[in-house]
């Protein structure tokens, strides 16, 4: 969210938030349109494909960027596989991936090098820059090498329903306890933002530090992650 808010703040843009969005079905027409979102377990996520297919996009400039962590493979090719881009640029950010991996030690750092990296993106898009991305067919992301679909919570949930809120794919329910649908995506906002540190895939997990961007609080997550409940995988 950081990066779309600052690209948007930038070049006097209005904000569409996809997790809201995705269900509307129409037409978008502009000078330029861009789509900014974070790799969900190394692909594109599901949502933003779905987005991209069952909506129509007419602009003079369309451009994307992919906020990656570990590896960026080629994610933005499957957007162009969809629609040509006229420009396209990956922005490393730290990784959340807090099922096999802590976050990084100093995340501060890589912000850093990420809001550099950010102000060039912003030059670009700004002055029309073309950098082409060559498609490539879906490969689907790695959600099935996470273990999401094992989600569970411990004892310590309070039932306060923060990852309900914070979750873009309407995919969790209070239900008397915490229930996981079969629609998420691999963010891990769920995980990361549990007041309690509750929600786990395997045991390691609960013992790792959490991570959250500074510069985005959880209600502002939960305000861009409002659902349409039709929504669902
Ligand atoms: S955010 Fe954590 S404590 Fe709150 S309802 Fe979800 S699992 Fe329970
Ligand atoms: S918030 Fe949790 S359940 Fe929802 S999509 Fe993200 S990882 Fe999956």
């Amino acid at each position: 969210m950081f990066a779309a808010r600052k690209i948007a703040d930038a070049t006097n843009a209005s904000l569409i938030s996809i997790p809201q969005a995705i269900a509307e079905r129409r037409a978008y027409a502009d000078g330029a349109i861009g789509f900014v979102y974070p790799q969900y377990a190394v692909g594109l996520p599901k949502m933003v494909r779905r987005f991209i297919l069952e909506n129509a996009f007419e602009a003079d400039y369309l451009f994307a960027v992919d906020l990656y962590a570990f590896i960026r493979l080629n994610a933005l090719g499957e957007i162009a596989a969809l629609m040509p881009l006229d420009y396209g640029a990956y922005l490393k950010t730290p990784w959340n991936f807090i099922s096999m991996f802590s976050p990084p030690k100093d995340p501060g750092a890589v912000l850093a090098k990420a809001e550099n990296k950010l102000g060039q993106i912003i030059d670009d898009v700004k002055n029309r820059r073309s950098k082409p991305i060559r498609p490539r067919n879906n490969i689907g992301n790695a959600t099935k090498h996470f273990g999401v679909s094992q989600f569970k919570v411990t004892a310590d949930c309070t039932k306060c329903g923060v990852c309900v809120n914070v979750c873009p794919a309407n995919n969790i329910r209070l239900n008397g306890g915490i229930v996981f649908d079969s629609n998420c995506e691999t963010c891990f906002a769920c995980a990361n933002l549990c007041p309690a540190h509750a929600i786990y895939s395997n045991k390691a997990m609960l013992k790792r530090r959490q991570y959250r961007n500074p510069a985005v609080s959880a209600d502002e997550i939960a305000k861009a992650n409002i659902c349409n409940k039709n929504y669902g995988g």
